[in-house]
């Protein structure tokens, strides 16, 4: 699963295969996610949306979302303190996190942590490292 459209056909074939309604409103709010690196909130998704789907509600944007989450289509980044933000890019990767404007962008890190398989009873699998700081643009500001 390479590209948007191919993602967007994945999702249809899954919805059908749990009898859900495949909606326009449903396609564009996975199609927004994809397009978007910034991991958006729920609500940046439905302003998004809402551009095009002017009578879509957050409600069905929560929905959407919590689908795509449990066919495994989407990740939901956590983030300490705010809002939950969505990723569609549900490979194994890892955020670089600004503490002042809340941007978090994807990152490779290109040395391999070494996870033991087993941790304190856990049976590990993957993981997913956060790292925190200031971006380019809150350094800037804050030497104004
Ligand atoms: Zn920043
Ligand atoms: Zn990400």
């Amino acid at each position: 699963m390479q590209n948007t459209h191919e993602k967007l056909e994945f999702f249809v074939k899954k919805c059908k295969e749990i009898g859900l309604k495949i909606t326009p409103q449903r396609l564009a709010i996975y199609e927004v996610l994809l397009k978007s690196y910034n991991h958006p909130t729920v609500e940046e998704i439905y302003e998004e949306v809402k551009k095009m789907y002017p009578y879509v509600s957050l409600a069905t944007v929560y929905r959407t979302l919590e689908t795509l989450e449990k066919i495994g289509l989407v990740k939901r980044v956590c983030f300490w303190g705010n809002s939950a933000r969505y990723d569609a890019n549900t490979s194994e990767h890892h955020h670089l996190i600004c503490k002042k404007c809340g941007r978090i962008e994807d990152i490779d890190l290109d040395q391999k942590l070494s996870i033991p398989e087993n941790l304190q009873g856990f049976k590990t699998d993957s993981y997913s490292v956060n790292i925190y700081g200031l971006c380019p643009k809150c350094q800037s500001n804050q030497q104004v």
